[in-house]
């Protein structure tokens, strides 16, 4: 193991190691029993249930999350979306243009334009063709000045999990900070690597509310790692990065414990009929194994079969200009009455 190897004050940006974090007014007064009366902020007195800034620590939130999660609350941030999650990690240990990332396509385009905005050079080492990491590949891109490596895992867009001893491999051989990006971890049978964070102090793992949990529209991502690795990140974020109706919202959907679980199955369970009725359709010529939400399908023409199924009002994405996806389509699975007319359409779409 890399424990005494890695040390994270060798990753933080300069810049970021000097400077001092924006404290704002809330952050300040937070802790007192007492009815205070909040002159500080030069916010509007008068009710409206948002007319104040929201806790810029989320702490309601993450006492929520860390209780489900079983994990201490200094070691989750939140950001607005995973998207944002992912900025503040190239932000705070990559030092632009010197500084470069591995990343393994086919996989979610974020990281690619997010080393883009940040001016930090994207080497791409492609996975293998059971969509799985190449080790030798990743060790001879990897120098001295790559930061990070985004493993998706679940992956977007093929599906796949990535196998664990690989992960296991990488985590023990990459100089650099692991991120796994885990938006799909819940449809998956494995276990989350949040698990594992104390045994890898550069392991850095990314959840979402935006799939399994159906909250997209309040964009909330979240974050697992060492306190050492969460309290850089907490330096750098904008202070009121996650808003009051964004906590409010994931507070009363995350105590729905049961529904949550309940739809998730249902979503499995809509995933095998799905996958059972596609085998029947001529123009599928595979259908990738899949551990998350979503399928991917290799057709005889991607093109002319997402523009049939656009004419009948069914929307997927075309995923063929991916590495290794060529004349592919990936499918969301939707409810049981959308999968049934996607079903009925693809079944009667012409040669
Ligand atoms: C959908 C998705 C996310 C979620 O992003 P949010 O900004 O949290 O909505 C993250 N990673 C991957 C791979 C995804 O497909």
């Amino acid at each position: 193991m890399n424990k005494i190897a890695f040390n994270i004050d060798n990753f933080i940006r300069p810049n970021v190691a000097k400077m001092k974090p924006y404290s704002s007014a809330r952050d300040e007064f937070k802790d007192f029993d007492k009815e205070m009366i909040f002159l500080d902020a030069n916010e509007n007195p008068f009710e409206t249930n948002v007319n104040r800034y929201p806790d810029p620590q989320q702490r309601e939130l993450k006492t929520i999350l860390s209780k489900q999660k079983n994990i201490p609350t200094n070691q989750i941030l939140l950001g607005n979306g995973s998207d944002e999650v992912l900025d503040l990690i190239f932000r705070a240990f990559c030092e632009p243009p010197i500084d470069n990332i591995i990343t393994l396509p086919p996989t979610y385009g974020m990281y690619s334009v997010l080393a883009n905005l940040n001016n930090i050079e994207n080497r791409e080492v492609l996975l293998d063709s059971n969509f799985q990491p190449n080790l030798d590949e990743i060790s001879i891109t990897a120098d001295k000045r790559t930061k990070l490596l985004f493993i998706c895992s679940p992956n977007n867009p093929t599906g796949k999990l990535i196998a664990s001893e690989i992960i296991v491999e990488l985590l023990n051989t990459f100089k650099g900070i692991v991120v796994i990006d885990e938006a799909y971890i819940d449809f998956a049978n494995a276990e989350s690597w949040i698990e594992k964070l104390n045994d890898f102090p550069n392991l850095i793992v990314t959840q979402t509310l935006s799939k399994a949990y159906g909250l997209a529209g309040i964009r909330l991502g979240i974050c697992y790692a060492s306190t050492e690795i969460i309290t850089v990140l907490n330096k750098i974020k904008p202070p009121y990065n996650i808003n009051k109706l964004t906590q409010q919202t994931a507070i009363a959907q995350l105590q729905h414990t049961e529904k949550i679980k309940n739809d998730l199955y249902s979503l499995i369970a809509e995933k095998e009929i799905l996958l059972k009725a596609l085998v029947e359709v001529d123009f599928i010529k595979k259908i990738f194994q899949t551990d998350a939400n979503f399928i991917l399908i290799k057709v005889d023409n991607a093109e002319k079969r997402y523009a049939q199924l656009l004419e009948n009002g069914i929307v997927v994405r075309n995923r063929s200009s991916q590495a290794l996806c060529g004349n592919t389509l990936r499918i969301t699975i939707g409810t049981n009455s959308e999968n049934k007319k996607l079903i009925t359409i693809l079944k009667t779409l012409k040669q």
